[in-house]
């Protein structure tokens, strides 16, 4: 490593024995490492100065007279590396045991003392630099993730996700203190005219410019969340009458209508605010928020810029209760299905396989995406039986498509609601053998949100499915909150990188960097990694330059009925013969 011989290290020693301190300190000035030590006799002591000083590496003895290391370092290897130097145990004779359990515990590298040379210091020295410098790198990728994942790229207001968790928190809070607070919702009324007429760029630049007069038309106690589009919420914390509530509104209606400069133009919009009181309006997050919904589009009606919540705003449309209605009877009377979605090979466009993605013809509203009903089917007793109509069918087609020699392989959504069914795992064998595809065809995708809220759980059934010689693909991967290193506990051969980095690769820069983290994970670990919403040959392009070997979107393909599927695959493959990577079909 060419930084050992540029730079002066620091190090500290940490080792009772002034002999074994000497000798290492002498062999350190042969190791050719420019450095500069410290000792310290006493591991607790050590372990603090190893936190405060400003040390490259430490170099600490396992036993001591008041004991061994380990019951000393844990708060010092509890910290994150990039707090921390990194850690090279030194084990006596027959501690190889020990040596293992320290890089469990968070050393980075251990040296036995009856190796103790010039040559194995240096080399010990600088890969625990280097192991320290990686860790640092993906302790630095995890809080990459987890910040996007709790707030809005665009104008780094905390998300939909991130103001539900605040909201549900100051329920709870209001409630144990007796207390009132309001929920505002609101949008920009002539948002889309803007977009539309001056391009995205513009339409980005006008919610940039808007995130930043609500931050300062509020205090610091609001939250102020971006939720999707042009949403926005709000959350007054310490506002507990509808009037003062209405004030703060006023302000935010006011500064808005202030004409912005876009791109040299000068563009006026306004918005339209709606109002809900807790408890009066709602108890529970869910409802403060459709209340103020429902006052928002009452306000829109009316021409009014700020409504509260009360009785002439109409209750939600009836398709919600029509559609809750419809479950039970749904997946027995087949009119859930699956649409097939192509998945191909970036580099040469072979189509490797299709995702399973459910529809609803339903006998009054028409084809469903599922995004009307999957929530609702969620919460039903009804998932498990959906998943198992989704699999069968699924399995039906591929075996079909497997004997016209059409290497498919299909994935199938499971919902992590479904993780802890006792049965799951054997009616999903049962299926599965029932089919005769051979198992390592089936791929299950999981959201990583829905692992992440119950990891153990998850890792029991996926470890189950990989048993079974199933594949294991975590979904929309990147907006959960997960650690990477989470990735190495379970049995994992895919990650889906979810389509909203994959939209952004070419113009964000950070959806460009966890793009270019989660392959470079993949790689780590071994995984394949497939991007989702590929929706031009641009950011196919892109996606291949960076070595991503899979990808899923509308431009290869939409899902399809088998039908239409089977059309598309005869005209892709053919034409690809012809022209190999860009094929896409717009
Ligand atoms: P998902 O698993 O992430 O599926 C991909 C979604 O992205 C699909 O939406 C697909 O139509 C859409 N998509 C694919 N390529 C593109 C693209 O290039 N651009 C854009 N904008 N979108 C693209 P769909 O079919 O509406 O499914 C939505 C979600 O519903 C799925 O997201 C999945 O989480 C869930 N889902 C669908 N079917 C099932 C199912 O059978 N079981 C369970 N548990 N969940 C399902
Ligand atoms: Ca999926
Ligand atoms: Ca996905």
């Amino acid at each position: 490593m060419s930084e050992l011989e540029n730079d002066v290290l620091n190090l500290l020693i940490v080792d009772d024995d002034e002999i074994d301190r000497r000798l290492l300190q002498h062999y350190l000035r042969d190791s050719g490492i420019s450095c500069r030590s410290q000792e310290c006799s006493d591991p607790t002591e050590g372990c603090k100065l190893a936190l405060m000083g400003n040390y490259d590496c430490i170099l600490m003895d396992f036993r001591f007279p008041t004991g061994v290391a380990f019951d000393f370092f844990d708060d010092l290897l509890a910290q994150p590396c990039s707090r921390r130097p990194p850690v090279i145990l030194l084990t006596g004779q027959g501690d190889e045991k020990v040596a293992a359990q320290s890089i469990q515990r968070g050393a980075q590298e251990y040296l036995s003392k009856n190796e103790l040379a010039p040559a194995t210091i240096r080399r010990a020295i600088e890969s625990a630099c280097e192991k320290a410098v990686l860790q640092r790198e993906i302790e630095q990728r995890d809080e990459d993730l987890r910040q996007m994942s709790f707030h809005d790229t665009l104008t780094s207001l905390p998300n939909r996700r991130l103001f539900f968790d605040r909201l549900e928190q100051a329920v709870r809070d209001a409630s144990r203190a007796d207390r009132k607070f309001a929920a505002l919702i609101m949008d920009l009324n002539l948002f889309k005219i803007v977009n539309d007429s001056y391009g995205h760029a513009a339409g980005d630049e006008l919610l940039i410019q808007t995130a930043d007069r609500l931050k300062h038309a509020m205090r610091d106690s609001d939250t102020i969340a971006r939720l999707g589009g042009d949403e926005f919420a709000a959350i007054l914390s310490s506002t507990d009458n509808v009037e003062g509530a209405r004030i703060v509104a006023e302000k935010i209606c006011t500064v808005l209508s202030e004409p912005f400069i876009i791109e040299g133009q000068i563009v006026h919009i306004g918005t339209s605010i709606g109002i809900s009181m807790y408890p009066e309006h709602g108890t529970s997050s869910e409802l403060l928020i459709r209340r103020a919904d429902m006052a928002m589009y009452e306000g829109k009606r009316n021409s009014r810029a700020v409504t509260v919540y009360g009785s002439s705003c109409s209750e939600p449309e009836q398709d919600t209760l029509i559609i809750a209605r419809g479950i039970p009877t749904a997946v027995r009377n087949r009119e859930m299905f699956p649409m097939y979605q192509p998945q191909v090979n970036l580099e040469d466009g072979t189509v490797t396989g299709v995702e399973a993605l459910v529809r609803w013809e339903h006998p009054q509203l028409g084809l469903l995406p599922p995004s009307k009903f999957l929530p609702a089917l969620e919460r039903s007793e009804h998932m498990e039986a959906l998943t198992l109509h989704m699999l069968e069918s699924a399995l039906a087609e591929i075996r079909a498509w497997r004997s016209r020699d059409w290497p498919l392989t299909i994935s199938v959504n499971l919902s992590a609601r479904l993780l802890d069914r006792d049965d799951l795992i054997l009616n999903i064998e049962q299926v599965l053998n029932d089919s005769s595809v051979p198992p390592e065809c089936l791929c299950l995708e999981v959201t990583e949100t829905g692992i992440m809220h119950s990891p153990k759980l998850a890792e029991k059934t996926l470890c189950a499915l990989s048993e079974l010689g199933i594949q294991v693909s975590i979904d929309d991967f990147g907006t959960g909150y997960s650690s990477l290193k989470y990735l190495r506990n379970f049995p994992i051969d895919e990650i889906k990188i979810d389509r909203l980095f994959v939209a952004g690769l070419i113009n964000d820069t950070r959806d460009a960097l966890i793009v270019e983290s989660v392959l470079a994970l993949g790689n780590a670990f071994n995984v394949r990694v497939l991007a989702e919403g590929i929706e031009d040959n641009t950011i196919w392009d892109r996606l291949q330059d960076l070595g991503c070997k899979h990808g899923q979107g509308f431009h290869i393909g939409h899902p399809m009925t088998p039908d239409d599927f089977e059309g598309w695959y005869k005209h892709w493959e053919s034409n690809r013969k012809f022209n190999p990577a860009a094929t896409g079909t717009g």
